[in-house]
């Protein structure tokens, strides 16, 4: 028994276009139909064949919906809710795939007030933008983690659950604001990171950007492919996130001052202490079937 039979998705990027993908392979007979506000990203999925319909207008693709998923930079959420708030039949579900859920589910609820709305962020991803990035398996294996307001109707929850099981993800269910400090640590964080460093090195008068790029296979390049992730949908995530990030930041530059007066005072034991819990750590994660367990990611060296 599939959980819907009529789902819209707005926005056909990454995330979009791979939901489309995996509802094609899993539920061959859910009607879809889609909508983008860029013409050129609906041009390109009504060649590829991705959905039913697409819709030149929010309002006109989510018209006889049961379930409508929000797949824009989480920026832009509150405007599209906007859009087709009018339009969407009052017993369809209202999703999104947002990287932070608190901001989102105020968004939603100012427009969806008598609606059910399921908030869901699939943990799944890569740095690559757009209809032709997304993949069908995206979702294999990851976690999506539902943010449904506590007055949610748990048949509600249950159907995006199962959608998302159907999609292959496994299901976590979560408040909003714990979402955003949990992924602050997981995602948003690393992610600052990584562009710190990759703009930090670019800066460098000492030391060429070719030299850079050069011996990047040193450690850098790894940095540079979250780095890569999308300005605009990264942009929305920290100012949406603001609190939850800027406390981790805090806890993270505490940590940074440590280990730099164990370097500044030769202290070798902290240096290894810390290298051997963090080395516990990547081996959890491939345990725990979230990576590759494959050295250096699984990349071939022939
Ligand atoms: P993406 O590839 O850039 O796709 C987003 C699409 O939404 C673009 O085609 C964009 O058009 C379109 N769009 C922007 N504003 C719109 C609006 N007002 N109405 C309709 N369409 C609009 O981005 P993505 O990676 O799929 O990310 C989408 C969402 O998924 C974000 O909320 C993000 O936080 C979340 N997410 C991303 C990842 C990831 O790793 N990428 C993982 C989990 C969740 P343009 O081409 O004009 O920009």
């Amino acid at each position: 028994m599939l959980p819907f039979a009529r789902v819209s998705i707005i926005g056909l990027g990454l995330i979009g276009s791979s939901i489309a993908r995996a509802v094609r392979a899993n539920m061959p007979t859910v009607a879809l139909t889609g909508h983008d506000a860029n013409p050129d990203v609906r041009a390109r999925v009504t060649a590829l064949g991705l959905c039913d319909d697409v819709a030149d207008t929010a309002g006109a693709a989510v018209i006889d919906a049961d379930l409508v998923i929000l797949c824009v930079p989480v920026g832009a959420i509150a405007d599209v809710a906007a859009q087709l708030a009018q339009d969407m039949p009052a017993d369809a579900i209202i999703s999104d795939v947002g990287s932070s859920k608190a901001g989102v589910l105020a968004a939603l609820s100012a427009h969806f007030a008598d609606r059910q709305i399921v908030p869901a962020h699939p943990v799944a991803g890569t740095e690559y933008s757009g209809p032709d990035a997304g993949f069908a398996t995206l979702f294999k294996g990851r976690w999506c983690i539902l943010t449904p307001p506590g007055d949610a109707d748990p048949t509600a929850v249950m159907r995006v659950s199962i959608f998302w099981e159907r999609l292959g993800a496994q299901i976590e269910i979560m408040d909003a604001k714990h979402h955003d400090l949990v992924l602050a640590v997981t995602s948003h964080l690393p992610h600052l990171i990584a562009y710190t460093i990759v703009g930090t090195a670019s800066d460098l008068e000492t030391v060429t950007e070719s030299e850079v790029i050069k011996y990047s296979a040193g450690g850098f390049r790894d940095f540079t492919r979250i780095a890569a992730s999308d300005p605009t949908m990264w942009r929305d995530v920290f100012l949406a996130n603001k609190d939850a990030v800027l406390e981790m930041l805090q806890r993270f530059s505490e940590d940074l001052t440590v280990l730099q007066r164990a370097i500044r005072w030769g202290d070798g034991d902290a240096l290894f202490d810390l290298f051997t819990r963090t080395r516990a750590v990547r081996r959890s994660v491939i345990e725990q079937g979230q990576d590759d367990e494959r050295p250096d990611f699984g990349r071939t060296h022939e």
